[in-house]
């Protein structure tokens, strides 16, 4: 028992699988779903918070789940700080290592006691973390498509304010890159921000002979061109290619962010904040792209993604990727092409009707 605040008196996990508005289609593969774990902790005093993961693929949902109830009961009775959680899931998990499922689960009660603490003093966790809780510039992010059949879902994008449009290539060949790049800023016109993700489909040399020819289209970034654990693949296409390389939805915890950036791996950093290690794991990572100077966005996570970025000295975009907003009582708002983190904590309260419907 901590002596210390207060501690963790039950832990509750339940998984969904949320419909997609958009079915997301990449590069290696279509994400037709978002499979969910709802994670609810009540500590001392009665406070709960709330938080989910994403499973990318739902082969993984129950797996995960069994994972977070079997931790959850471990951590009963323990300080809900959630600082001293992580240092103690790094012990426990040492030997058998934190990248996955283990370091998915950790990263989940780590938002979730980051929102009890808010909630128990009744401020968002961006307030919480000395930040204010203000509009956040956004991107809209799409899978692979042919903007020329999703032209008017693209216009409803610009309506809605977004200065950013992020679609995934790479499906194809090349041809099919610059048709499709080509497309989308016809589309958009010059003073949109066009980003292309190809989801790690490529190798190094293959990668620098297509961007050779996507120079010319103004592209703001070019994302995971290459397998995210290669560093030198994504230095090598920063040095060759004239394009700028953004990476790092793909980085366990602040280790590898700080890895990426001693191999010159990206001109950004993109924090997932499942994968980076919760708020708590944010914090640490944006430190780092704050003292190499990279500007740093979100990947998915929208709602604990704009408590976060609130806090990053070097915050860039907030990539608009809704995937629990089916299950909230309030869905994160796009004004103006930006989103505004809201609380109490992490300001997500499950639509408990959406949740039973959904439930896997
Ligand atoms: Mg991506």
């Amino acid at each position: 028992m901590s002596s210390f605040g207060p501690t963790v008196r039950a832990v509750r996990a339940r998984a969904v699988i949320v419909p997609r508005q958009r079915p997301m289609r990449t590069a290696v593969g279509v994400i037709p779903t978002a499979p969910l774990v709802l994670i609810d902790v009540e500590t001392s005093g009665g406070i709960p918070g709330s938080a989910y993961i994403f499973t990318y693929t739902e082969a993984a949902l129950k797996p995960t789940l069994a994972l977070v109830e079997t931790i959850g009961a471990e951590i009963i009775g323990q300080s809900a700080a959630p600082l001293e959680r992580l240092r103690a899931f790094d012990m426990r998990f040492r030997l058998l290592g934190t990248e996955g499922l283990v370091g998915m689960a950790i990263a989940g009660f780590d938002m979730a006691l980051w929102d009890a603490l808010g909630r128990a003093v009744g401020k968002s966790v961006a307030e919480l973390l000395g930040a204010e809780a203000k509009p956040i510039r956004a991107y809209d992010s799409f899978g692979v498509i042919d903007p020329r059949a999703e032209e008017a879902e693209l216009r409803r994008s610009l309506d809605r304010g977004f200065r950013g449009i992020k679609m995934k290539i790479g499906g194809g060949d090349v041809a099919a890159d610059i048709e499709a790049v080509r497309a989308l800023r016809a589309i958009v016109g010059p003073d949109i921000q066009v980003m292309v993700d190809y989801n790690q489909s490529l190798d190094a040399p293959e990668a620098c002979a297509r961007l050779a020819r996507l120079r010319d289209f103004d592209l703001h970034w070019v994302e995971e061109p290459v397998r995210a654990e290669d560093l030198a693949g994504h230095a090598r296409v920063r040095a060759e290619a004239g394009v700028k390389v953004q990476t790092g939805e793909s980085w366990w915890f602040p280790a590898d962010c700080a890895r990426a950036i001693a191999a010159g791996a990206s001109d950004f950093a993109m924090l997932d904040v499942m994968k980076i290690g919760g708020i708590s794991g944010w914090l640490r990572a944006a430190a780092l792209a704050e003292a190499a100077n990279l500007p740093v966005s979100s990947h998915a996570f929208i709602e604990a993604s704009a408590h976060a970025m609130a806090a990053t000295p070097t915050a860039h975009w907030i990539e608009y990727l809704d995937n629990a907003g089916p299950i909230l009582k309030a869905p994160l708002e796009v004004v103006d092409g930006t989103i505004t983190p809201s609380g109490p904590g992490l300001g997500m309260t499950w639509d408990e009707k959406a949740v039973a419907r959904y439930a896997a």
